[in-house]
């Protein structure tokens, strides 16, 4: 058995910390936005290298809390992409705007920055980029179309906690980004939580705002705003971990490095993180042509494999008021046909990344030194 995630075991690893820190909160008796939720904003700050940070309680709340600092609403469209979780999308939705979708890069599977200009019209706000898996989206030339058309970009850094592009972490190189820490993120609370970076003041102290039912004193509501606040055990528990988020992530590099090289010889693609980028593995993931099978027999060996996720958000019946098609994104579509994800966790031992792999081998009856080309292989012929 070897689970997609194991949170138990990277509890049991720092069980004394935690078990203080959340007993500390509760003998303190303050329990929503207080010492700790201040000290983990400092501190969140500094890890990625921002200015500010405002904690909330989801990563779809700061998602959707920094789409209304920056001003975006009604009749504005966000250029996004649809290789996403939903989340994504439902935060455009709800601050009114309308999500407008452009295909991934079929190397990296992270927005095309070649796709986005196409993509615009007088309407367009913003530009919400998704760094996917751990692995950062292509930002110079993403904030060098945004420069050139006075176009807010707003990081969705859900599952790129730490992640570089060119030295500089994820949420950083935007003008606000956004995180999750859902408990199955590489930085996880013991429930929901989430936070928004920035070095604008102005949009920090609006997302203050926001955040809190527009307070700016108690009963003093300057504007109309959410209960989105992040609860004190949540940033006791984030505090405590961000100790180890480090040494969480280096493991991830070190096992994905292992399957590289487990997989080498085989022919399943996988993407590509260029030689700049600092990936962080929230996700392993491969293509397989035989992927359904794949995975139905990983998961009868007892290996936790997923797909994440198996149909774009485009194609969601939830979202078919915004009128896409199968074959609009064929990049993102052809992915999710075939891609599968493998179990990746600090907490998981090389030798359980070598069972994975030898299981793929049976469940996908490649051996070593076949040569099949593979399509991500030669990107150009992805299309075709
Ligand atoms: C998890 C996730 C979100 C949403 O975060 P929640 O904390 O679950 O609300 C948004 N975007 C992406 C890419 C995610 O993976």
């Amino acid at each position: 058995m070897i689970p997609f995630l194991d949170l138990k075991a990277q509890y049991s690893q720092i069980k004394p910390e935690i078990d203080a820190a959340v007993a500390r909160v509760v003998s303190s008796g303050h329990f929503v936005l207080g010492p700790e939720v201040t000290a983990f904003e400092r501190r969140f700050a500094d890890y990625c290298g921002t200015a500010h940070c405002r904690a909330v309680n989801s990563g779809t709340s700061a998602l959707h809390l920094a789409l209304l600092a920056a001003g975006v609403g009604p009749g504005d469209e966000v250029i996004t992409v649809s290789m996403t979780f939903v989340a994504t999308t439902a935060a455009i939705l709800y601050s009114g705007a309308r999500p407008v979708f452009v295909d991934v890069d079929p190397v990296t599977w992270t927005m095309d920055p070649g796709l986005i200009e196409a993509a615009m019209t007088p309407r367009t706000k913003a530009i919400l980029p998704v760094h996917l898996h751990g692995l950062m989206a292509d930002m110079d030339p993403i904030m060098a179309i945004a420069r050139r058309h006075g176009l807010i970009v707003i990081e969705d850094a859900a599952q790129a906690h730490g992640a570089e592009y060119r030295g500089r972490r994820a949420g950083s190189i935007g003008d606000l980004g956004c995180f999750s820490f859902y408990p199955g993120k590489n930085l996880g609370a013991f429930g929901e939580g989430g936070a928004l970076v920035t070095d604008r003041i102005e949009f920090a102290r609006r997302v203050s705002l926001l955040r809190d039912w527009g307070q700016e004193a108690k009963y003093d509501h300057a504007i109309p705003g959410y209960n989105y606040r992040m609860d004190e055990i949540q940033s006791a528990v984030l505090n405590v971990k961000l100790d180890h988020i480090e040494r969480w992530t280096e493991a991830r590099r070190s096992l994905a490095k292992r399957y590289d090289a487990l997989l080498a010889d085989l022919p399943l693609a996988r993407p590509r993180p260029p030689a700049h980028a600092r990936h962080v593995y929230h996700v392993y993931a491969v293509r397989s042509e035989r992927r359904d099978e794949a995975l139905a027999l990983l998961r009868d060996a007892g290996i936790g494999a997923g797909i994440h996720y198996p149909v774009p958000v485009h194609l969601q019946r939830a979202y078919a008021e915004l009128r896409y098609r199968a074959g609009d994104l064929p990049v993102t579509e052809m992915l999710a046909r075939d891609f599968l994800s493998l179990p990746i966790y600090p907490e998981l031992l090389p030798e359980q990344a070598g069972e994975v792999v030898a299981t793929l081998r049976r469940a996908t009856g490649l051996q070593p030194g076949v040569a099949v080309s593979t399509r991500a292989e030669h990107p150009q012929s992805v299309l075709t």
